[in-house]
C-alpha cells in the first residue's frame, strides 16, 4: 500500500512549532506535528504557577499573547542588584549620577524598539535573515559586539551598574559574549513592561490535539525518486511529507539535518525551584540579579513564597541564602539557548525544507513569528 504523504510535517512542538501549526490550522492546511511534549522550553511546575523555562513576556509580545495569561508585573523598582560587596535597588544614587547616560540609553532603546517592531511585522511574511539584512541599523547591531557598542555610545557606567546584572540573570551570558542586537533586545524591559505568565497549554493542546504525534524524530531523509521527505521516529514509525519544518532546539536541528553551519554560543544554567525560609538580606526585592563574574545568576521570588534559584553551579551553597530549604525541582538547562556571537542560520534549508527556532534571535515571540512565516511560505502567502 502506498504510504500516506502529509502536506506538512512539523518536528517539535515548542512555541515555533506551535506558531507554524496554528497558522496552518487556521488555513485548513493538512499537517502533523511530531514531538515528545507541547511547549518545549515553556515548561512550568505541576500546578502551572511557576515557570521553569521561559519566565516573562513583554507587553510587545503581540503574537504569543493569545497563548498566555499575563501575571504579576516584574517591576524595575523590585529588582535588587548584587555586587560582590554591596547591593542596591534601581533608585540608588548611581542612577542620578549617570542621568545623562540613562537618557542616552533610553533614546537608543526607543530607536531599537521602533526598528525591531517593524522587523517583527515584516518577518511574518518575509525571511528573518533577509528582513534583518534589509534594516541596516539592526544588521549592523547584529554584527557588532555589545561591549564596543556600549563604549561607542558612552553608556558604560549605567550599563555596568544596572543592565549587566539584568542581562547576566536573563541570558546567563557575560556581556562580552553578546552582540549589540541581543544586548538591546534583552534590555528592552527598561522601557517595555514585562510580566510573569501562565502558558495556556490546554488551549494549545485542544487546537492541535488531532494533529499531535507523541514521538521523537531520529532521522530525516529525502526520497529523490518521489520528491518527498521521510521522517523516522523513536517508536520506529515512518512518516512522509511534501514540506518539512524542523522546529527543534538548534543543537538538535543541526544533528537531524547534518548541518555544517556553526551555531551561536550556548548559555547554560542550573535552575532550582526551592521552598524554605530565606535570610533577611536576601528578602529585600522580588528579583536578585548578580554581576557578570558571579556564578550566581538570579533569585526570583515567587508569589507562593517559593523561589527560583539560577546558578552555573551544580551544587550551590544554599545555606548562604536560606535558613532551611527543600528542592522541589532541579533542571540543568544545557543549553538554555544559543545566544553568544552573531552566527546566523537561514530558515530555508532546501526544497520545501525549513528550519525554525531561536538560534538567531532568542525568545518566545520571535520563535512564534518564524513559525508563522514558514506556514505562510507553505500556504503561498509569504512575500518572498
Ligand atoms: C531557562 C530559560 C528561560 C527563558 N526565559 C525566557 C523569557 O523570559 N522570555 C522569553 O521570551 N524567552 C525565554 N526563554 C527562551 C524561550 O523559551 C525560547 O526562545 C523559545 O521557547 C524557543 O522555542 P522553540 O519552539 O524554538 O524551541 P523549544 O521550546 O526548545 O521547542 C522545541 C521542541 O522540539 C521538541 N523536540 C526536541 N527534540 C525532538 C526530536 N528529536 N523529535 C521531535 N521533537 C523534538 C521538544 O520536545 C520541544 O517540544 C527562556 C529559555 C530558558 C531555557
Amino acid at each position: 500500500m502506498a504510504p500516506k504523504i502529509y502536506k506538512t510535517l512539523i518536528i517539535g512542538a515548542g512555541i515555533s512549532g506551535i506558531g507554524c501549526a496554528h497558522k496552518l490550522s487556521e488555513n485548513s492546511s493538512e499537517f502533523r506535528i511530531i514531538s515528545p511534549d507541547i511547549g518545549g522550553r515553556i515548561i512550568s511546575s505541576e500546578n502551572g504557577m511557576v515557570q521553569y523555562g521561559a519566565y516573562y513576556v513583554m507587553s510587545i509580545y503581540h503574537n504569543v499573547a493569545s497563548w498566555v495569561n499575563k501575571g504579576r508585573r516584574i517591576s524595575p523598582s523590585k529588582l535588587m542588584f548584587r555586587k560582590s560587596n554591596h547591593s542596591y535597588n534601581i533608585l540608588d544614587r548611581k542612577l542620578f549620577t549617570h542621568l545623562a547616560q540613562l537618557i542616552r540609553l533610553v533614546l537608543i532603546l526607543r530607536k531599537f524598539k521602533k526598528h525591531y517592531e517593524l522587523f517583527k511585522q515584516k518577518s511574518v511574511y518575509g525571511s528573518q535573515v533577509t528582513c534583518l539584512k534589509n534594516d541596516s541599523y539592526l544588521w549592523d547591531l547584529y554584527n557588532s559586539d555589545a561591549e564596543s557598542f556600549i563604549e561607542k555610545n558612552k553608556i558604560k557606567e549605567i550599563v555596568y551598574d544596572y543592565l549587566a546584572e539584568v542581562l547576566h540573570g536573563t541570558t546567563f551570558t557575560p556581556l562580552k559574549n553578546l552582540n549589540a542586537f541581543t544586548f538591546l533586545h534583552f534590555s528592552l524591559p527598561l522601557i517595555v513592561p514585562i510580566y510573569e505568565f501562565k502558558f495556556k497549554k490546554d488551549e494549545v493542546l485542544k487546537s492541535i490535539k488531532d494533529k499531535w504525534v507523541r514521538d521523537a524524530v531520529e532521522k530525516i531523509q529525502y526520497d529523490h525518486d518521489h520528491n518527498r521527505y521521510e521522517v523516522l521516529t523513536k517508536k520506529q514509525k515512518s512518516y512522509f511529507c511534501e514540506y518539512l519544518v524542523v522546529a527543534t532546539p538548534p543543537q538538535i536541528s543541526k544533528k537531524l539535518l547534518k548541518l555544517k553551519t556553526h551555531l551561536r554560543k550556548t548559555a547554560k544554567a542550573h535552575m532550582f525551584h526551592l521552598s524554605g525560609r530565606i535570610k533577611p538580606d536576601w528578602n529585600k526585592g522580588e528579583e536578585d540579579l548578580f554581576e557578570d563574574q558571579n556564578r550566581m545568576l538570579a533569585i526570583a521570588h515567587q508569589k507562593d513564597n517559593s523561589y527560583l534559584f539560577y546558578t552555573t553551579e551544580a551544587k550551590p551553597d544554599f545555606g548562604k541564602y536560606f535558613f532551611n530549604h527543600k528542592i522541589i525541582k532541579h533542571i540543568f538547562w544545557n543549553p538554555a539557548f544559543h545566544i553568544g556571537g552573531s552566527n546566523i542560520i537561514d530558515f530555508i534549508q532546501g526544497e520545501k525544507l525549513f528550519l525554525i527556532g531561536d538560534n538567531n534571535i532568542c525568545g518566545m515571540e520571535d520563535s512564534y513569528i518564524y513559525g508563522m512565516y514558514v506556514a505562510n511560505k507553505i500556504l503561498g502567502k509569504a512575500l518572498d
